[in-house]
């Protein structure tokens, strides 16, 4: 068995995994940040493998429509009616707050969106949104935004492992708090060429990605199967927007 120590555990390899990652690191460089993904990193999960014929990056720039100084409520109340209304109303709030600076940070990294003459991003009506806000490269916008995080994340001090799906989450004496994690560290495509992980943490954050691989048609890349909400659920989370998951059986 091997052994790992950190301060922050960051499960997963996809934007949402990288880009806490490049946050705890930035907000405390003195943190020992570790990024453990289940594939190679850069190679697997949505955000580096899924394309479509133009992907939407949803960012309420200063310019963005109706430019008002409420435009990124009105991008909440969207991201929000466009989920049935079932959605985190505090999440969307964020996104809509947050998601100009977002799409700024990600051109400081090099992220190649289309701009028009006069430097501003090409936003376009889709998704059912009510204006246009949608940015992309092309159709391998996540692939971009997983590339250049993946950049970052190399100049930094942060420890990755690849090729080791982590199991569930270890729990203190009690279930009050999360001290680490367990998982499988496998190299070789080969049985028997497999060895057990455990990593003490104080913090975990879990980035695993969607349950996509759940529903018999899919457009979602092998993998996808839901492992960090079974986790987190075992450890105690409440999980929240199950309801398409129910429709699928799971
Ligand atoms: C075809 C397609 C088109 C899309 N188009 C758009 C679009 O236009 N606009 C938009 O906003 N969104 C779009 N999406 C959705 C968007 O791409 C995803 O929501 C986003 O990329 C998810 O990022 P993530 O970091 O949460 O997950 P992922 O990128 O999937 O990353 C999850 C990571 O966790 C790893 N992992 C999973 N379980 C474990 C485990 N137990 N142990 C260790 N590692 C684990 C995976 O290997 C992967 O690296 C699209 C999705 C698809 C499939």
């Amino acid at each position: 068995m091997k052994f790992y120590s950190c301060d922050v555990l960051i499960v997963g390899g996809g934007g949402a995994a990288l880009r806490a990652a490049i946050a705890a690191k930035e907000t405390a460089p003195g943190l020992r940040v570790m990024v453990v993904t289940k594939g190679t990193l850069g190679k697997s999960g949505v955000t580096a493998i899924a394309c479509s014929d133009r992907m939407a990056f949803h960012a309420t720039l200063p310019y963005t429509e109706p430019g008002t100084a409420d435009s990124w409520r009105r991008h909440a109340d969207d991201v929000y009616r466009i989920g049935g209304c079932v959605s985190d109303w505090d999440l969307a709030e964020l996104h809509g707050k947050h998601s100009g600076a977002a799409f700024e940070y990600l051109s400081r990294l090099g992220v190649p969106f289309v701009r028009k003459e006069d430097g501003r991003a090409d936003q376009f009506i889709t998704d059912g949104s009510e204006y246009a806000r949608a940015c992309y490269t092309g159709p391998r916008t996540a692939n971009h935004i997983e590339e250049a995080l993946v950049r970052k994340v190399r100049t930094m001090d942060i420890q990755v492992i690849e090729h080791t799906m982590i199991a569930d989450l270890i729990l203190s004496e009690g279930h009050s708090r999360m001290i680490g994690a367990f998982g499988i560290e496998r190299r070789a495509a080969k049985q028997g060429e497999e060895t057990s992980v455990a990593i003490s943490a104080k913090t975990i954050v879990l980035g695993t990605g969607g349950a996509g691989n759940a529903f018999k048609v899919h457009v979602f890349p092998p993998g996808m199967d839901g492992s960090g909400y079974a986790m987190a659920y075992r450890a105690g989370a409440e999980l929240v927007n199950m309801e398409l998951r129910k429709l699928a059986g799971v």
